[in-house]
């Protein structure tokens, strides 16, 4: 057996580089977050062939002083932490001091840089891990990091490279990340000598709209929350502007991109309520803690994170997300974009022009919601004339499906179906989490035939639906009838109910139906539940449910993430109708 021998420096900075620099895209993080930490302005990426011909980034940050040059691509030599007290509340991205000489090791690299007081730049460079001896260069300022040939002495790791396109692909979204988490510095992303990116320096909105796309500034719910030492803070989407991939959620941790298992989560369980399950949501997320209770040095590209106190973190996250997608369905979608025109000419009252049939209507509308009367039926209107209703008053139905109501920005057209449906769902579920759903004994009990499997849950889990407000009997081995079933739900079909519930409890195991997938059961009999399309309503029946909708919480969205209603500002009709021009003519 050969004897034991250290290895050779450039072998080592070679392994390193197989995790330092897994593929241009991350040699670019490095390259990247070195200029950012040199408190550079202005940084231009300049890409070929995927990154693996060339990938190039300039900067006007401090640069590196001449004597410096050469431990600039030593491996461990690093001018950002001195001790491991300096580890322990590190702000810079890098610390490590092995980016470089890994990259220096792979490629054929070239360094050069200028900083403040020197006569002239210093210009290093360095052929598979050979670094040869500094000469003078010419350069104004910063510094500039010329990687080429990615891989070229090391053709094994090369060839896990993939297709020139998916490698520029995953640069452009590393480039996109770190562009995010500066909005303050201006960058360039310039691919085969074509502009791609040109983000000017500014605040996180601009950023972030110019990043995820105008849609989503234009949707986005901002956030900004503060617990003792953390901070959550960016824009999250609307669950109705959900993407069907994940491409478009970004997640920072003192403004370093991370991929966290315990916020990923923490985020899905506050979208869960308002998302249907398959889409995915947009966000742009910063947390802001105590560098002493995140340890960011748990791998060497440093996008996982470990919290001291994980399950806080959640918690709070979890909680702050929830708040803000619970908007009351009274916010708009945006801002209320009225021109001054139209405010000058004044709002006659839309109460007095309601005929407000109240008796007839409130009796339907009560039945609908089996008796679960809110304190905003009509009566709440009749008593407070003068208060304004964020979704306005009921004008009209429209096929049987949508109600169109009137409020002061315009037109809100809301679906009758999906709105009662997110209604029943949020009561069905305080109900359920406050053990206050009632039974409704049915005068005739329906029966209905059987398969032998649900014979077998009724007879298992007679308790458990009893919790859910069903009591179902068995009538012989092939018959089943339903007693009783929640009151909150008396006006659905009572066997379509009871086989949806008793389906669940068989698919999924007693206690399972009650933890995990409750929500999506409730959201079925929620369904069931609802007004259908095609029952025609007053306009009192109306007016109830737009004010049962801004009472509940989250009603934006129905339960599989629809829109349950939107606006159409006055501004957004008259440029339907080119109104500025009926005005001068
Ligand atoms: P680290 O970033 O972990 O310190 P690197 O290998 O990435 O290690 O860089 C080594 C050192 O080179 C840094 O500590 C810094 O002093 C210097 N350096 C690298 N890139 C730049 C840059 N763009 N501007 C100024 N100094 C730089
Ligand atoms: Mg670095």
């Amino acid at each position: 057996m050969p004897s034991i021998r250290f290895l050779p420096d450039i072998l080592i900075s070679q392994i390193a580089a197989g995790e330092v620099v897994e593929r241009p895209a991350s040699a670019l993080k490095e390259l990247l977050e070195n200029s950012l930490d040199a408190q550079a302005r202005d940084i231009v990426v300049s890409l070929q062939q995927g990154g693996i011909k060339q990938l190039r980034v300039a900067d006007d940050g401090l640069g590196i002083p001449g004597e410096d040059m050469p431990l600039a691509l030593a491996r461990h030599a690093t001018s950002k932490i001195a001790s491991l007290e300096d580890l322990e509340k590190v702000v810079s991205l890098g610390f490590r001091g092995e980016a470089l000489a890994s990259i220096a090791a792979v490629s054929r690299l070239t360094l050069t840089s200028r900083s403040a007081g020197e006569p002239h730049a210093w210009r290093i460079e360095a052929e598979g891990g050979h670094v040869f001896p500094p000469l003078p260069a010419a350069l104004e300022c910063g510094t500039v990091v010329d990687m080429r040939d990615l891989y070229y002495n090391t053709p094994a790791r090369r060839k896990f490279l993939k297709s020139e396109a998916t490698e520029y692909g995953h640069c452009e979204e590393t480039f996109k990340r770190i562009a995010l988490s500066r909005p303050d510095v201006a960058f360039q992303l310039r691919y085969d000598g074509n502009l791609r990116w040109r983000l000017q320096a500014g605040d996180a909105a601009q950023r972030i709209g110019e990043i995820l796309g105008e849609e989503f500034a234009a949707s986005a719910l901002a956030i900004d929350e503060q617990a003792g030492p953390l901070r959550l803070w960016g824009q999250v989407a609307r669950p109705t502007h959900s993407r069907l991939s994940r491409d478009a959620q970004y997640v920072y941790v003192n403004g370093r991109f991370v991929r966290d298992k315990v916020l990923a989560h923490a985020i899905r369980q506050a979208y869960q309520d308002v998302l249907h399950h398959e889409r995915h949501p947009a966000f742009v997320l910063f947390l802001e803690i105590n560098p002493e209770l995140v340890d960011a040095n748990v791998h060497p590209t440093k996008t996982e994170v470990r919290f001291r106190d994980g399950q806080r973190v959640h918690r709070f996250v979890f909680h702050a997300l929830h708040k803000v997608l619970a908007v009351p369905a009274g916010t708009p979608p945006r801002p209320p974009s009225m021109p001054p025109s139209v405010q000058s000419t004044g709002y006659v009252p839309y109460q007095s022009q309601i005929p407000l049939r109240a008796e007839e209507g409130t009796r339907f509308y009560e039945t609908l919601f089996a008796g679960a009367k809110s304190a905003s039926t009509s009566t709440a209107i009749a008593e407070h004339p003068s208060q304004e209703y964020p979704l306005g008053f009921a004008i009209a139905q429209l096929h049987g499906i949508y109600i169109l109501a009137q409020n002061r920005q315009g037109l809100v057209v809301v679906d009758m179906h999906a709105a009662h449906e997110r209604i029943m769902y949020e009561r069905l579920k305080t109900a359920l989490d406050d053990q206050t759903i009632t039974m409704q004994p049915l005068l005739i009990p329906m029966s209905f035939n059987a398969e032998r499997w649900e014979i077998a849950v009724v007879e298992e889990h007679g308790p458990l639906l009893r919790e859910l407000g069903f009591e179902l009997a068995v009538l012989s081995p092939t018959t089943l009838a339903v007693r009783a079933v929640p009151t909150l739900l008396q006006e659905a079909d009572a066997v379509t109910l009871a086989r949806d519930v008793l389906r669940d409890l068989h698919e999924f195991g007693g206690s399972r139906v009650l933890i995990e997938r409750r929500n999506a059961l409730l959201a079925t009999l929620a369904c069931h539940a609802a007004v259908r399309a095609n029952r025609s309503l007053t306009l009192t029946e109306m007016n109830a449910l737009l004010r049962d909708m801004e009472a509940t919480e989250r009603s934006g969205q129905c339960n599989h993430g629809r829109p349950t209603w939107i606006q159409l500002d006055l501004a957004e009709l008259d440029k339907l109708f080119m109104r500025c021009l009926l005005y001068t003519s």
